[in-house]
């Protein structure tokens, strides 16, 4: 006997959530990108409204806090204030959760190219492409942004923790119409409801319905931070450039 795929699909959803949720996650944790000396990406100022990706991350970190903390959730965040935490103390705090948790980091995008505007949603790992695939749909949905799809991507996030882990750009500020959007209390609101109720969908059906993605085997993100590493380029060269001087008795106009 053949039974169809709906047929098997409304089946699923007729098992008690108590039954589905065994081997679902109950931890949260929630990463705002950037913060303190990183303000992360920004509007510009010739955009209707000066926007700091740090701010705009947080804002939305805490009201998806409340909301997956109303569902029941168990939340953590990786700041809760404008500081600054380097991206692998973020990776060893998901490292530490244990095997029921996930990572959902946030960001938004900017860009010279004015026109560009959209969402989308990074993963790395094929544990972490249903989670991923149900918050941006969650997110297009809601606030009928472009879609600018799922997509893999090797990011110090996405590659290094070992849970689930996605990192989502929820719009352009340096875009004029996403711009007014993200400057808009409400809007953020609707990106928050938005990325719980796709939390909430992952955590309630896990992958059931989700086309399955290949592993890809990497070996893991370089462990410092990138701007460390042009800052490490730049001393030496300086000191190259010393060196130079000081064998040609002249003086450089870069020091
Ligand atoms: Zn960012």
């Amino acid at each position: 006997m053949k039974i169809s795929k709906t047929l098997l699909f409304y089946l699923f959803l007729l098992l008690p959530t108590s039954l589905l949720a065994i081997d679902s996650f109950t931890t949260v944790l929630i990463d705002p990108g950037h913060g303190g000396i990183d303000n992360g990406g920004s509007s510009g100022r010739k955009a209707p409204h000066y926007l700091m990706e740090k701010e705009l991350t947080l804002d939305i970190a805490r009201r998806l806090a409340n909301e997956l903390r109303k569902m029941g959730f168990r939340v953590i965040m990786t700041r809760t204030d404008d500081r600054f935490v380097d991206l692998d103390e973020r990776v060893r705090i998901a490292n530490g959760l244990g095997k029921r948790a996930i990572l959902v980091s946030i960001h938004c995008d900017s860009l010279s190219n004015r026109k560009l505007r959209g969402i989308k949603t990074y993963f790395w790992h094929a544990n972490s492409y249903g989670l991923a695939t149900r918050i941006q749909r969650s997110l297009v949905k809601m606030t009928g942004a472009k879609d600018l799809g799922v997509i893999r991507r090797r990011l110090r996030l996405t590659r290094n923790p070992t849970i689930p882990s996605v990192l989502c750009e929820c719009g352009f500020m340096t875009n004029p119409f996403e711009n007014k959007l993200l400057a808009s209390p409400s809007y953020r609101q609707t990106l928050a409801i938005a990325l719980a109720q796709g939390i909430n969908e992952e955590k309630r059906l896990g992958d059931f319905g989700i086309s399955p993605v290949p592993e890809i085997w990497a070996p893991l993100s370089r462990p410092t931070d990138a701007h460390r590493h042009v800052y490490h380029k730049k001393t030496k060269k300086r000191k190259q450039l010393k060196k130079i001087e000081a064998l040609l008795g002249t003086k450089s106009f870069h020091s």
